[in-house]
């Protein structure tokens, strides 16, 4: 697949499938933003704002309460989504995101490119370097879930921040933090060490190197087929239910009966003999705790 830039959504949804990265990366068919999602946009662009003020001594701008109107706005956040927003706003005050004393620059653009040639993008929520060169790297996420133990161990986002500020600051100490303020739950954090830059750098150059010679052919359904854009074109087996014009009426009664997956296998077996979707297991979760990550 030819692929412009990459970042780690991108990443993260050509393991997820990468017949739906195809379509989200590679055709850039998106669909519609999940209304929680807008939710979390609003969260960060009213931090952004009121860090990016406090910064530059204004006042009143700095409050992120300031900013959570013209968010909720901007972001097209649902009502039902109001109370949310102002609570993980709320979440961020008392956990001291608004400190500011060693805060280089809030939406800090992330800007390298791979030996394999592709560039990174990507932007830190917050980025702080205190006097003594301690990076920390916070990133404000909304998720329903805390991240498992397996996730912050295999965290593309937090290898790109690593990358992308030590290329930046050279000078800063070994071991950086990257703070995940998971604001329904605790703060996560993963920390990465410099003198294990080019293990890390290796670990996203050969990921990219696969997307790159992948054709975005395979699919692996799974739960989150229901938010895929490439619903009803590719060959999930719920979707060959949905559109496929051949399902009679005796299917979606044995349907009914069966679970999902057994439905599938069965109609897959009767509709469709020949064809056999290439399929990798979903990830097993793990106990979610705090991770310090080291190579
Ligand atoms: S519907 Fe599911 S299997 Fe098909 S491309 Fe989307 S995520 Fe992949």
């Amino acid at each position: 697949m030819e692929i412009q830039h990459i970042s780690a959504s991108a990443i993260k949804c050509f393991e997820t499938c990468p017949h739906k990265f195809y379509h989200e990366y590679v055709l850039r068919i998106r669909g519609e933003t999940h209304p929680a999602a807008n939710a979390g946009s609003a969260v960060h662009y009213a931090c952004e704002r009121a860090v990016k003020a406090k910064k530059n001594d204004k006042r009143e701008e700095s409050d992120p309460l300031f900013w959570m109107q013209e968010a909720l706005k901007k972001y097209d956040v649902q009502k039902a989504y109001y109370e949310n927003v102002l609570t993980w706003i709320k979440t961020c005050v008392s956990w001291g995101y608004f400190d500011v004393t060693n805060t280089i620059d809030a939406e800090h653009k992330i800007d390298f490119t791979l030996p394999v040639g592709v560039p990174v993008v990507g932007f830190v929520d917050k980025l702080d370097i205190d006097g003594n060169w301690k990076a920390s790297i916070k990133d404000i996420k909304t998720q329903k879930n805390p991240f498992t133990r397996q996730e912050l161990d295999n965290n593309w986002q937090s290898f790109l921040y690593f990358l992308g500020v030590v290329n930046e600051f050279p000078l800063i100490q070994n071991i950086v933090d990257i703070e995940f303020w998971c604001l329904r739950h605790k703060k996560q954090i993963v920390q990465l060490a410099k003198t294990d830059y080019d293990i890390i750098l290796k670990r996203v150059n050969d990921k990219v190197i696969e997307i790159k010679e992948s054709d975005g052919t395979r699919v692996c359904p799974s739960g989150l087929c229901r938010f895929c854009v490439a619903e009803g074109c590719c060959h999930h087996p719920s979707n060959v239910l949905k559109t496929d014009k051949t399902v009679g009426d005796n299917t979606n009664i044995i349907g009914q009966a069966l679970t999902d997956v057994e439905r599938a296998k069965a109609i897959l077996k009767t509709l469709k003999p020949d064809f056999r979707p290439e399929t990798v297991p979903a990830t097993e979760e793990t106990e979610e705790v705090n991770s310090i990550f080291l190579f």
